[in-house]
């Protein structure tokens, strides 16, 4: 017997689906524009957007006086601190107050909607103020679509109109947007396994072993974790296809993983805030922005454009079809690196990005040999820290140098991974500081 709730869901899940089945053929088209199709369509769509803000939004009528008819590279920066304060009057549907669907969000238990119409996400942030986003039906769409992209141009016709079996490890909290997506589409087109990344790694092991899964959706961290533990022979899976998000996907989790399972995973880049934003083709080349979706603008930290070959220190987003909560010009803390070429091979028109750094991770700065102060990015530690055996791990600038917290270290030598430091952050013209390792427990070590 079916529940009415169950009954419920699977009726609003039927004409979720088909509209996202149509859309994904919209978007499929546009991968065979030229770029100045593309561009035009992007114009299009942003002045459409921005003359529904202006129309319909308090807080933008005021935010962009005097800039409406302004480039987008005029106008003032949105942060989440601002977002979330002015929540209540950026919304564009009168009676959506920030208070309520916080309250939502704290009892949501599986797919329920907000005032039985609007599907809504926090951010996993750990540091600050959490974001709280708002989509309409007609907006979900564009959500579930853009997520389904990436699966689409690795040429798995995933979960929605063949059954494909699907694991995700991944947050499960029902109010993050991944768990979202899954629970909206879940239908018995998608039987999908939701594993929480939070679990012990024998116990993630041991069900996706029962499981069998055809393709494989994790953090960057957990693809490594599992490769490893494929290699060792302890995970005996088979994935089509296995899906890197979230996090920085190096060189050498994509090796262990190409050689753990046999072909190399995509990756993926998405965000509660804008939904995919770019992904892999079959060419591995870097990712390819969804420029049709959002407009995506690499800035140093004064907002100023970064040239394509250089890592900005965050980003800018406009999410084109954001109409509930419309967002313009708002700010990430993701640090990009635009490709130099446009052209893929593929023949997409999207740019390319060729490095990203992950988001909450704070670029160390260090004094060099004469004074002055010198940025070392995060994807130095990563590159050295993927070879180093150890459950998580953390770095922390203190005044006394570096501390690197281990958790589980097996076969580490303290000294030798020191002296590595060192030697990586000479080798990046800085002076290096004293670097001290030592064991933690594995809850202060981030995986
Ligand atoms: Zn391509």
């Amino acid at each position: 017997m079916v529940s009415p709730s169950a009954a419920t869901q699977s009726a609003r899940t039927v004409p979720l689906v088909l509209a996202v089945l149509g859309y994904r053929h919209r978007l499929r088209r546009r991968d065979r524009w030229s770029r100045p199709e593309l561009l035009a369509h992007q114009e299009r769509a942003l002045r459409q957007l921005r003359e529904h803000a202006y129309q319909k939004s308090r807080f933008y009528h005021d935010f962009h006086e005097g800039l409406s008819s302004a480039p987008l590279s005029a106008l003032p920066v949105l942060t989440k601190q601002t977002l979330m304060e002015s929540f209540d009057s950026v919304v564009t549907r009168p009676g959506l107050r920030l208070v309520d669907v916080e309250a939502y969000l704290a009892a949501l238990r599986g797919n329920e909607l907000f005032q039985n119409k609007y599907f809504a996400s926090a951010t996993a942030g750990t540091t600050g103020r959490r974001g709280v986003f708002l989509w309409n039906f007609r907006e979900w769409v564009q959500v579930v679509a853009s997520y389904n992209r990436a699966f689409d141009w690795a040429g798995s016709t995933a979960g929605l109109t063949h059954r494909v079996k699907t694991a995700v490890v991944s947050s499960t909290n029902p109010s993050h947007q991944s768990a979202r997506v899954g629970a909206s589409i879940h239908s018995r087109w998608v039987p999908t396994l939701r594993i929480d990344s939070g679990d012990d790694l024998g116990t993630i092991v041991t069900r996706l072993n029962a499981w069998q899964p055809q393709m494989l959706i994790a953090y960057a961290s957990m693809v490594r974790l599992l490769a490893e533990a494929q290699l060792g022979g302890r995970l005996m899976i088979m994935p089509r296809f296995v899906f890197s998000a979230s996090e920085v996907l190096t060189d050498s989790t994509r090796r262990l993983a190409t050689t753990a399972w046999g072909r190399s995973p995509y990756n993926v880049y998405g965000a509660t805030e804008t939904s995919g934003i770019a992904a892999e083709c079959s060419e591995h080349a870097g990712m390819h922005l969804f420029e049709d979706l959002v407009i995506t603008e690499v800035v140093d930290a004064d907002n100023r454009p970064v040239p394509p070959g250089e890592y900005g220190a965050k980003v800018l987003v406009t999410v084109l079809f954001s109409r509930t909560l419309p967002l313009i010009r708002y700010e990430m803390s993701d640090s990009l690196q635009g490709a130099a070429r446009h052209r893929c091979p593929c023949g997409r028109p999207y740019a390319l990005i060729t490095g990203i750094q992950g988001r909450e991770q704070e670029s160390l700065t260090f004094p060099t040999a004469s004074g002055h102060m010198e940025t070392v990015q995060p994807i130095v530690f990563h590159h050295l820290m993927d070879d180093v055996q150890a459950a998580g791990w953390q770095i922390q600038q203190t005044g006394a140098g570096l501390e690197v917290l281990l958790a589980q270290p097996q076969k580490v030598d303290p000294s030798r991974l020191a002296s590595d430091i060192r030697s990586a952050l000479a080798a990046h013209g800085v002076v290096p500081p004293p670097v001290h390792v030592r064991e933690v427990k594995a809850s202060r070590a981030r995986r």
